[in-house]
């Protein structure tokens, strides 16, 4: 039988999953259209970026995880911090300029 500590680990487990497929599409929008990247692949710049995301949201010290823009704690060092925030306002605006913001609601509305 799964005890309590161990649903709320797959529940964590679960938002950094939902989470890192976020990012790694606003990250594969960014890179398609700054560094002509093929589709489907990053230059070494992004995906060291994504990479790093990747290991801060799997090392995050809370239980249960908050989103990351609401967090109190800025763990991201400062310049990939300005290059996340790059990243999403570029591909926040890609999203919806395309009118898919259905997803995104979905995903910033959500509980978690
Ligand atoms: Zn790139």
């Amino acid at each position: 039988m799964a005890s309590a500590q161990a649903m709320q680990n797959v529940r964590a487990a679960a938002l950094v999953e939902r989470d890192l497929a976020i990012l790694r599409r606003f990250i594969h929008v960014y890179c398609a259209r700054h560094h002509h990247s093929p589709r489907g692949t990053l230059c070494a710049e992004c995906s060291a970026l994504l990479s790093y995301a990747r290991g801060r949201l799997a090392s995050c010290p809370y239980d249960p995880k908050p989103k990351c823009r609401h967090c109190q704690t800025h763990c991201y060092k400062p310049e990939m911090r300005a290059r996340i925030r790059v990243v999403m306002r570029y591909s926040g605006m890609y999203y919806v300029k395309r009118g898919r913001l259905d997803w995104l609601l979905k995903y910033f509305l959500s509980g978690g």
